[in-house]
């Protein structure tokens, strides 16, 4: 065959078929027959394209990449084969939207997902955060009813502020994440440009069996940009994808972007009475009592070849824990560790740990067999424990970390034991009035006001000025005072 002639088609299973254009049919003017097979194969494989959304993070785009070690003493702190010094593991990611679907503008104001995996030689290792250190809710019993509260409602299917503003206000533990939300960082200038973090506090074991807590630090190296509520609305106008293209065409171009991995690590015994409930998702360590150590660079150079296999297909879990790194107790980690899997179970099927984007780099020696669209089982034995040569667990090799953390107590249903300076306004008033300058506060109070004056109703109005003055007093006011005169109502403080 000359480089000029096409390949010839054929249908699923290397047929070659008639026609890319003609149905088979009786005379030209005839009804269409059966027996053209490849008519059918086609139409019936189109209607099964699409796998169902994620229920969050539906809108989403990644790369591949690579994580380098450069700072050789992270060694002691784990032994997880990835953190040795000057190991080099490949990785893909994986950036979302939460509660926008499939097709939804990427500049809506929104947390964005930043889900990394390593593809390491002791088994697949996976940080599913967030470009947010913290996030609107501690226990995932009520994850569904945020959700939910968040996407759209059950009469006419709009999203709606009143329902958000509704469920934030009754849960104070929201302001902290709602606060990030709503300024500079709540929409990002890109994926290039932002910060990802674990928010989640894991437990790391080193190979004398010491143990420590860690909350990773994803540091964009881009520096850090931020679009303007009008700016971001604009853009979801003209680009849906906006966010898709720039790290697409970053990439291609050859403008690799990069971040620098670093880890705050609090020795194991200071959990129990430091300051801060240090397993909370919904604060953070300040780095003044936790500093940065450096890990390592990790590095985005290669875009995805098919979207839907690489990306819509790809599998991310909490639960993919490597020796050397084990869960803490806090309650969201606890609940994304089933959340996760089952997810991905039900959204791409049994077996998605096969497909070529999820398939650990290493050795898999797995009993797990047979199921939906299964290709690569083990042979005999198929059980354990047995006496022909068949994989057998080894608690040494394992190091199990999840189990070192020792629990012993009555079973209660209860919030999470308070530490001294726990409280739901206080870290987010910190960066109110600390960390931003006044032109962030200026945008903060604009872009909390437009949300508010989008048909939010009394009395969750009035409850939202008070959750606004409890994370910072004058900033609340400002709120209430512009909310006030953008419904021309009278306002007196
Ligand atoms: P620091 O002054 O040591 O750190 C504040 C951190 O805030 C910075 O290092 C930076 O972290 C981040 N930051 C800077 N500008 C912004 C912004 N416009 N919006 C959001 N975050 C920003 O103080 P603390 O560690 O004591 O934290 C003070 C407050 O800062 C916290 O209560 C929390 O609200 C917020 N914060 C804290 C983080 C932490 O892990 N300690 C991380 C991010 C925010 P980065 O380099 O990660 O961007």
């Amino acid at each position: 065959m000359t480089a000029t002639q096409p390949r010839p088609t054929t249908n699923n299973v290397g047929i070659p078929v008639a026609s890319d254009n003609d149905s088979l049919t009786i005379g030209t003017n005839g009804p269409i027959l059966l027996q053209d097979h490849y008519l059918i194969e086609k139409n019936a494989q189109f209607n099964r394209e699409r796998v169902p959304e994620r229920v969050v993070h539906a809108k989403g785009g990644g790369a591949f990449g690579f994580l380098e070690v450069t700072n050789p003493e992270i060694a002691n702190y784990t032994k997880a084969a990835l953190f040795q010094p000057g190991v080099r593991t490949e990785s893909l990611v994986r950036f979302s939207s939460v509660a926008g679907e499939n097709g939804s503008p990427d500049t809506w104001r929104d947390p964005r997902g930043f889900a990394v995996k390593f593809y390491t030689t002791e088994g697949n290792y996976d940080i599913v955060g967030n470009n947010t250190p913290v996030f609107f809710i501690r226990d995932p019993i009520k994850f569904p009813d945020f959700i939910r509260s968040q996407k759209r409602r059950a009469d006419n299917h709009l999203r709606d502020h009143d329902m958000q503003w509704d469920f934030w206000t009754l849960r104070p533990e929201s302001a902290h994440q709602v606060t990030w939300l709503m300024g500079d960082r709540g929409i990002p200038s890109s994926w290039r440009h932002q910060n990802g973090y674990s928010s989640h506090t894991y437990l790391w074991e080193n190979a004398g069996g010491e143990k420590f807590w860690v909350k990773y630090h994803f540091k964009t190296d881009q520096g850090h940009g931020y679009l303007t509520q009008a700016d971001a609305d604009r853009i979801a106008g003209e680009d849906a994808d906006y966010f898709i293209r720039d790290l697409y065409n970053s990439i291609k171009k050859g403008d690799h972007p990069s971040w620098s991995l670093k880890v705050q690590v609090m020795p194991y015994a200071d959990a129990a009475d430091y300051r801060f409930n240090p397993f909370d998702l919904t604060k953070v360590w300040p780095h003044g009592d936790y500093p940065l150590i450096d890990v390592g660079r990790w590095v985005l150079d290669r875009n995805p070849e098919n979207y839907f296999a690489q990306i819509e297909q790809s599998a991310f879990e909490p639960s993919n824990l490597v020796p050397g790194i084990g869960p803490s107790p806090d309650k969201m980690l606890q609940g994304r560790l089933f959340a996760y899997p089952d997810a991905h179970r039900y959204r791409i099927g049994a077996n998605y740990q096969q497909l070529p984007v999820n398939a650990a780099k290493s050795p898999v020696n797995s009993y797990g067999k047979d199921g939906a669209m299964r290709f690569s089982n083990p042979s005999d034995p198929v059980y354990a424990p047995n006496s022909y040569g068949g994989p057998h667990a080894d608690p040494a090799i394992a190091g199990e970390t999840a189990s070192a953390y020792g629990v012993e107590d009555e079973v209660v249903r209860s919030a999470y034991r308070l530490h001294s300076e726990d409280d739901d306004f206080g870290q987010p008033g910190t960066m109110v009035r600390n960390v931003w300058n006044d032109g962030e506060r200026e945008r903060f109070v604009d872009n909390v006001t437009g949300h508010l004056l989008a048909d939010v109703s009394e009395p969750v109005l009035q409850r939202a000025f008070e959750y606004w003055k409890n994370v910072d007093k004058e900033q609340g006011e400002k709120i209430e005072a512009k909310v006030r005169e953008g419904l021309g109502q009278p306002y007196d403080k």
